[in-house]
């Protein structure tokens, strides 16, 4: 990893260029000021997918999910726990692929939830199925 990562604000969709030795020190935002790392996977968008996707050189996984599907219902907080524990060395998200259908067509979803890891913005990994906080965190360090 290099001396410096950029970030994609998740309030406000600014990039920020953090010192890889400050990631884990609760960086903020130049721009609004709020916590680069929430703990809790960021809600993207058709709009703000492709700049997260881009603009971030930390690895991004994405659960894309709907909120009619059990199984992503039963899963989403073992996500969040997870989230927790990834970060600030993977950004966390979520789709919703009923509000957001353009991505699932554009990204091939054809069970939901399925877990898509991206590197340097190029898929690298995909998951169909719920896991478990130690399965999702164990299926990411392991790429
Ligand atoms: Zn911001």
């Amino acid at each position: 990893m290099s001396d410096s990562s950029h970030l994609v604000c998740p309030h406000c969709q600014a990039i920020n260029r953090v010192p890889t030795a400050r990631l884990d020190q609760k960086p903020n935002c130049g721009q609004c000021h709020r916590t680069l790392f929430t703990g809790h996977p960021v809600e993207l968008t058709t709009s703000t997918f492709a700049r997260h996707l881009d603009h971030n050189d930390i690895p991004l996984v994405v659960d894309f999910w709907a909120p009619w599907c059990g199984p992503c219902k039963m899963m989403a907080p073992a996500f969040v726990q997870a989230a927790a524990m990834l970060e600030p060395l993977v950004r966390v998200a979520k789709v919703n692929t009923d509000t957001e259908q353009a991505l699932g067509t554009q990204y091939s979803i054809r069970s939901i939830p399925t877990l898509i890891l991206f590197k340097d913005g190029h898929e690298v990994a995909r998951q169909a199925g719920a896991m478990t906080k130690q399965d999702i965190v164990r299926w990411v360090r392991a790429h």
